[in-house]
């Protein structure tokens, strides 16, 4: 995590921000909407700190927020779980992907299956655990794993299978055959599922199926989501984890020397997000659907070869027909070329992969209609 100099290394999203930044590009990079959530849900949080909410919140998380999370995830998916023993509140997915790999894995004969490209706090937090690192390659253009490799990935050295499901950076769903085998090795060599559904409000065709709902998948699988991209409100970090009380209490009891806690205020007022009526949940998703429709268009009309998402924020390109060779070299220069930011998937997988996502970058279709329109058109008259 650090340079031969000693300095830190920014991460691709702090960097290409940054870079965005400095030159008045268009930021297609980083995944965070431009415009803030629901009304209901920003004065919830005033509220709360007009009303005196602004001390620890209890470890675990307030009651109220523990309930609404589990009360979402049986209005949405049918799941029950004890709010007091099988949720607990987070500071955003970061930490509860951070916590929970720091309470299951610590040493490198614990092996962490994940699927390649992958969001960069996996690979670092496998690391910080002291635990191996095993990719499954996803490939351009539909970007579903291959079963077989899948398959030999999983042994018993597994201790988590790492899920993401929809998927960053490529925009995935993975399919049910998928998620079916995941749960098929995960008993067979007595792993534990981890999944990170973020953008579970973010199926373009749902619904959403969370691999937890999967027969035999409830007993071992630890789900983690969070506030931010549902309410878009990323800069909020309020996220949660769900599973199995013993699995649940292993992740807090690590949490709570990570950051004891995070901000009180944002607690209840995501607990009133969580109670928004099912028609603001379909909005979130057709409106990021058509948005990454008008995406797709403008990057195909650009001279793009483009993919498919079924959900996130984000579409991958491969942007060999504009001559590129490098994708890392190429979003360096976009900004000055046609001031647009976008991420090279190179930063999503490991060094010796590198190769086979030579000329694939990512855009982000969180950003409002006249900007996705304005990026179009910016990219058709690149220099
Ligand atoms: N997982 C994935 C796949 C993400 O894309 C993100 C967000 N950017 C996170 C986790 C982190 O979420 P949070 O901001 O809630 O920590
Ligand atoms: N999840 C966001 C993305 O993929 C970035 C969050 C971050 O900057 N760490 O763009």
């Amino acid at each position: 995590l650090l340079a031969p100099d000693g300095s830190s290394v920014p991460t691709i999203f702090a960097e290409m921000s940054a870079l965005a930044t400095a030159t008045g590009a268009l930021n297609l990079g980083q995944g965070f909407p431009d415009e803030d959530g629901p009304e209901a849900v920003l004065d919830a949080a005033r509220a709360a700190i007009s009303s005196g909410i602004n001390q620890y919140a209890p470890g675990r998380g307030f009651p109220d927020l523990l309930a609404a999370v589990a009360e979402h995830q049986q209005r949405f998916y049918g799941i029950e779980l004890d709010p007091q023993r099988e949720v607990l509140i987070t500071v955003g997915a970061t930490e509860a992907l951070a916590a929970t790999l720091l309470a299951l894995v610590d040493s490198p004969d614990d092996e962490v299956v994940v699927f390649e490209p992958y969001y960069d706090s996996y690979a670092a937090c496998v690391a910080l655990s002291g635990a191996t690192l095993v990719p499954v390659p996803l490939r351009w253009p539909d970007f579903q794993p291959d079963l077989e490799r899948l398959a030999s990935a999983v042994t018993d050295r597994t201790r988590v299978i790492l899920v993401n499901d929809p998927h960053n950076p490529t925009g995935t769903v993975f399919s049910r055959e998928v998620l079916h085998e995941v749960v098929r090795l995960a008993h067979r060599h007595d792993a534990i599922i981890v999944t990170d559904e973020v953008y579970e409000h973010l199926v373009f065709d749902g619904p959403h199926v969370p691999i937890a709902t999967l027969p035999g998948a409830d007993e071992r699988t630890l789900s983690i989501s969070s506030g931010g991209k549902t309410f878009s409100l990323t800069g909020w970090k309020t996220g949660w984890v769900t599973g199995p009380a013993d699995l649940v209490s292993a992740v807090l009891a690590v949490k709570q020397y990570l950051t004891y806690v995070g901000g009180s205020p944002f607690q209840p007022a995501i607990a009133v997000g969580l109670r928004l009526p099912d028609a603001f949940f379909a909005s979130v998703a057709s409106e990021m659907a058509a948005k990454a429709a008008l995406l797709g268009t403008g990057l195909r009309a650009a001279g793009f070869d483009v993919s498919s998402p079924a959900g996130s924020y984000f579409t991958v390109v491969d942007a060999s027909p504009l001559g590129a060779t490098d994708a890392d070299a190429f979003c360096r220069e976009l900004p000055a070329r046609a001031g647009v930011v976008g991420i090279p998937l190179t930063a999503f997988v490991t060094p010796e992969h590198r190769s086979d996502y030579a000329t694939l970058v990512r855009f982000a279709a969180c950003k409002r209609v006249e900007v996705l329109q304005d990026a179009a058109g910016r990219l058709a008259g690149m220099t």
